[in-house]
This record gives C-alpha cells, structure tokens and sequence, in this order.
C-alpha cells in the first residue's frame, strides 16, 4: 500500500473518531498538511479556530509566520515537510490538549511517523516536544538541540511560531534568529 493510502485511510479512520472529549465540539480534524514523502515530518500542539474551521494545520497567523520563516531557510512547506499536531481536533478556548486527550490521539500520531518515515522529527513548541521529551523539559534550554525518540528517529526542538508572534525582533540571538538558525540546520541535515 503507497503511503498516501495508508495515511488517507487513517485520515477516515481520525474523521470518525469521538474516542476524547475534543471530538465533541470539533468542526473538522485537522489531519495533515504537506507531502508524505517529505523528509522533515513537524509536529505542533494542537488546532486553533483557523484551522478547525479549515481542517487544515498551521494556517493562521502562527502559520503564516512558520510558513514564512521555512520559505526565508529556502525550506517548501508543501514539498519538504509533513505537518501535524499532537491532537487532531481543537481543544476548546485554545487550551493545552491534556495528557489523557494526548494519549486518546498518539496512536494516530505514530502511524503518520512510522507510515511518512522521516529523516527529521521537528517538535515545534513546547506541548509537542513534552510529549517526547517528557514533562520537565524547558523549550527555551532544549530548542536548537538534537535527540533520539520513538524507533531511533532523529529529532529536534523549534520554538513555536505562536510564541515568535509575540517577539517581533529578528535581531542576532532573538527567538525568531534562533528559530531561523534551526530550520537552517534541518535544511542542512536532510540535503
Ligand atoms: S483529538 Fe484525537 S482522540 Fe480526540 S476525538 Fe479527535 S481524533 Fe479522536
């Protein structure tokens, strides 16, 4: 079966899913964006009202700003990234998906990862990276580092365009820098 089956028949399968309390007051999942063949596979938090209404992630103001940032590292959000959230139905007032609704979703999370296969995990934000990193972590001592997660995928940690909205400098060590500094590396490490 081609990647874009499987992962299509998963998307029907996450369509019809109620298993947490997120599916009730959903107006679409919001599955994927990006190519399955992509070799940097993003992972954010979870929907927002733009892309519940959509049904499609990263498309508000956060995502115009990650798409931008991507296309200044000369990364093509369409062709060279896979992207998705922890959860795929949006937690109600934008609050932080809890680990119980996290842990209802992850399975739909880690066939989308082993099914796109890619060389690079990036877990944008601190929701995201928590949840492979564990609890403790501080996003702003582990962004720009590199771990091992799941079944020896190579991952890394950027700041979540949501957060770069509110720091507008792009001056030399300011988070929107950093973030660029990290999606350079991605770039570099899957050329
Ligand atoms: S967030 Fe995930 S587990 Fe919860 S209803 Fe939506 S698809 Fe199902």
């Amino acid at each position: 079966m081609t990647k874009l089956i499987e992962l299509n028949n998963l998307k029907q399968e996450c369509e019809n899913c109620l298993k947490c309390e997120l599916g009730k007051t959903r107006t679409n999942v919001v599955f994927s964006d990006g190519s399955p063949e992509a070799k940097i596979l993003l992972i954010g938090e979870a929907p927002g009202a733009d892309e519940d209404a959509t049904g499609t992630p990263f498309v508000g103001r956060a995502g115009k700003l990650l798409s931008a940032l991507l296309q200044d590292c000369g990364l093509d959000r369409k062709n060279d990234l896979y992207i998705c959230n922890t959860v795929k139905c949006r937690p109600p007032e934008n609050r932080v998906p809890t680990d119980e609704e996290k842990n209802l979703c992850e399975h739909f999370l880690i066939k989308q990862i082993n099914t796109v296969k890619p060389k690079v995990i990036v877990l944008c934000g601190a929701t995201s990276a928590k949840s492979f990193l564990g609890d403790k972590i501080k996003i702003s001592q582990i962004r720009g580092q590199w771990f091992k997660i799941l079944d020896n995928f190579d991952a890394t940690v950027i700041f979540h365009p949501s957060y770069l909205l509110r720091n507008h400098s792009e001056l030399e060590g300011s988070p929107r820098w950093l973030t660029k500094q990290d999606l350079l590396k991605i770039k570099d490490f899957i050329s």
